[in-house]
């Protein structure tokens, strides 16, 4: 009898939206290796891991062969990059292979990220390489460690073609698993050609995938906005509260599914700042850290202008009115998220009138004193029993803190919980190990020279954020003063 086939494919994207995308397959490479394989995220997916650490996987995850049932293609996309239109993007190095379905029910699709040029390469390569398919790998699961919603990695390949970037370099395809690719972008495209049909045609399948709720009513189109911005204001709460800084905010790397994607030039901020930058490209400092939540907001407002058609088809003005008021709740919807984030990481159950003073004086101090945001937050957790001097040595000035502290405690007490109940807590939510932008870089770095141990190691360490795990100390501390300042390339 035959083999079961690798994945059982349902390609809903193919089947029901002809013309959002070209059919396309994956250019040859010369000697696909499969460097690293995702067997966790392989069984939530319903997988058969050992069929895919074989030969065969690593073609199948390098695109030079298609598994039964694939569909492959690559979607077509428009977007503001850096606050200019470009009215086509679409996946010039990517191809969805197809959609599964998990253990759970959840659709997901499979994607192949470097798989060689599409009719919407725009003159690039189609290429991607080593570093930043694993930095991509490293933060996305990271970012999953923290519970934060986020594409994964399914598989890393590395192609045995040689790519020019800052010099020579190992090709490589990462394997992206999604909720879905459909982006603000998606949405632009269609609305920036005014193919009503198509745009209509695009929400009700973002509503049957991400909404179904939603299905069949009349203001579904509205309300399919106001489900993005909860989502999307719930996301950068989360990426703020956990000091990770995206880099290309561009509308078509803002989902509809509210889940991170495009990890290229991003990085998590040791000392905190909210100016901080790690992007080489990003010279005006546009999606800076801080910078964050607004950036999100004004994408939100060109997903509005693309579904105003949508929202009250005779009656600009109308639809117009109810869009503003959609987005006009985001500020206080990201707000009250990142309340909720801070009071827990700050052991506090209750609200209170001054806690966003108290959280930002904290704030405040830490960016004077170029204090290391996750350490600061995991120490303040030992804080709590008294353990304070670990704490006060992350500040340049040690005393800076003491009477933030006294204020904090007082806080603490008004709400009169269990010592150890208060730290166990925040340790649930304050990370010792984040991927450390050093850490990060010396993996990357080996894996360049077919060395893939470090980040399977460093993988290792990040798939358990919030454990103290014994002999991985070094995993925790900030980078030592020569790493110098970062910079990331995509
Ligand atoms: P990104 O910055 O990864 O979000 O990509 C923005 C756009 O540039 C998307 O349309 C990508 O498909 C395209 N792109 C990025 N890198 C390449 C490349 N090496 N070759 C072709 N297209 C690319
Ligand atoms: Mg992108
Ligand atoms: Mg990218």
């Amino acid at each position: 009898t035959a083999n079961p086939p690798l994945f059982q494919f349902d390609n809903t994207y193919a089947r029901d939206l002809p013309g959002f995308y070209v059919a396309w397959e994956g250019a040859k490479v010369p000697s696909p290796e499969l460097i690293l394989f995702n067997a966790a995220l392989a069984e939530e997916l319903g997988l058969e891991a050992a069929s895919f650490e074989t030969p065969e996987g690593a073609e199948i995850f390098a695109g030079i062969r298609q598994p039964d049932g694939a569909s492959p293609l690559a979607q077509v996309y428009a977007g503001h990059q850096f606050g200019g239109f470009s009215p086509q993007l679409g996946d010039g190095r990517a191809l969805l292979i197809g959609e599964v379905l998990d253990r759970t029910g959840r659709r997901r699709d499979i994607q192949l990220k470097g798989s060689g040029p599409t009719p919407f390469s725009r003159g690039g390569d189609g290429k991607a390489v080593v570093g930043p398919v694993l930095r991509e790998y490293i933060l996305g699961e990271a970012m999953h460690a923290l519970g934060i919603p986020t594409t994964r990695a399914l598989a890393a390949v590395a192609t045995g073609e040689t790519i020019y970037r800052e010099g020579p370099k190992p090709g490589a395809v990462l394997t992206r698993v999604a909720a879905s690719h459909l982006r603000i972008g998606t949405f632009q495209y269609f609305a920036a050609r005014g193919e009503t049909d198509k745009l209509r045609q695009l929400a009700d399948y973002a509503i049957a995938r991400h909404d179904p709720d939603l299905a069949g009513a009349q203001d579904r189109h509205l309300k399919l906005f106001r489900s993005v911005i909860e989502r999307q204001a719930a996301l950068v709460a989360n990426w703020l509260l956990v000091g990770f800084v995206h880099g290309v905010m561009n509308t078509d790397n803002s989902t509809i599914s509210g889940e991170t994607i495009d990890y290229g030039p991003c990085a998590f901020i040791d000392a905190y700042d909210p100016a901080a930058v790690f992007s080489s490209i990003d010279h005006g400092g546009r999606y800076a850290f801080g910078r964050q939540p607004v950036i999100l907001q004004w994408n939100l407002a060109r997903l509005a202008e693309a579904l105003l058609p949508l929202i009250e088809p005779d009656d600009l003005d109308k639809a117009v009115e109810l869009a503003s008021a959609e987005l006009g709740r985001f500020p206080d919807l990201y707000r009250a998220h990142w309340l909720g984030g801070m009071r827990a990481k700050l052991g506090l159950e209750t609200a209170e009138e001054d806690d966003q003073a108290l959280f930002e004086e904290l704030l405040t101090l830490m960016h004077q004193q170029a204090t290391d945001y996750t350490l600061c937050f995991r120490r303040l957790g030992d804080a709590v029993t008294g353990a304070t001097d670990r704490l006060r040595d992350l500040f340049v000035d040690p005393t800076a803190i003491d009477g933030w502290l006294v204020r904090w405690r007082q806080r603490l007490e008004r709400e009169g919980r269990a010592n150890e109940d208060v730290k166990s807590g925040m340790d649930a939510v304050n990370p010792l190990y984040i991927p450390r932008n050093h850490k990060v870089e010396e993996t990357l770095q080996a894996a360049e020279t077919g060395d893939y141990a470090p980040v399977k190691a460093l993988l290792e360490v990040l798939s358990s954020p919030f454990e103290e795990q014994p002999g991985r100390e070094l995993y925790a501390e900030p980078a030592p003063d020569s790493f110098g300042p970062y910079r990331t390339f995509c």
